[in-house]
């Protein structure tokens, strides 16, 4: 999409080349997916951010699931939970994941079916990582959703059992996706330009 048809702040308006996903069309596909959710979910869930990327999408998902009711036509208690899981610097995978839990956090998933909201999959070896490490602490359940899934020949294999829209194999800022922690602020999803590469490098 043409960049003259959005709103973008006028602080990056050199930094990004063109929207790729706007806005209203990530609160559309977020709305659909606490809908499948919560049509999958039996009793109670324990929703866990990813941070930071995660963090739009799961408060705008949180907030819809509250209002969706599942088979049994019932509401879905929720637990909230955050984790802080870094693996990227600037637009490349740094190959180690550092996880924020303490010992006493990841005991407490013992028995708890566990959603995990990610922003983004590309090789998928950071949820890959994060998945093993969990499952240590014998969670009931584990499902993962994740608003942005790329298709990326470098995918390890991966697929989330949940996911917003497939992208291309391009780096994508806004809606809380950053590069170097810029572009948060952004709502818009957006394919950042070579300006704003080099401006925020
Ligand atoms: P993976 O381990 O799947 O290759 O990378 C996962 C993490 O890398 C994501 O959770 C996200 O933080 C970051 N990442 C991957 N692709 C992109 C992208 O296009 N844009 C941004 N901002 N982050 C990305
Ligand atoms: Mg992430
Ligand atoms: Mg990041």
């Amino acid at each position: 999409f043409s960049l003259r048809h959005f709103v973008i702040p006028s602080h990056y308006k050199d930094d990004v080349e063109r929207v790729l996903i706007p806005h209203g069309m990530i609160m559309d596909r977020v709305e659909k997916l606490a809908h499948e959710i919560a049509a999958d979910t039996e009793g109670p869930l324990t929703v866990c951010c990813i941070l930071k990327g995660g963090h739009a999408f799961f408060a705008d998902l949180v907030n819809r699931l509250k209002k969706c009711t599942n088979a049994a036509g019932q509401n879905l208690p929720m637990q909230l939970d955050f984790i802080k899981v870094k693996s990227y610097e600037g637009d490349k995978s740094s190959g180690n994941v550092t996880i924020s839990y303490t010992e006493q956090e990841l005991h407490d998933l013992k028995g708890k079916h566990l959603l995990l909201v990610e922003d983004i999959i590309d090789t998928g070896a950071t949820m890959t990582a994060l998945l093993a490490k969990l499952a240590e602490y014998q969670p009931a359940s584990v499902r993962v959703v994740s608003l942005f899934l790329k298709r990326t020949p470098k995918s390890v294999g991966y697929i989330p059992d949940y996911v917003g829209v497939e992208i291309p194999d391009q780096f994508i800022v806004g809606y809380c996706l950053d590069y170097n922690e810029i572009f948060r602020d952004l709502d818009h999803v957006c394919v950042i330009s070579e300006t704003g590469k080099q401006k925020y490098a």
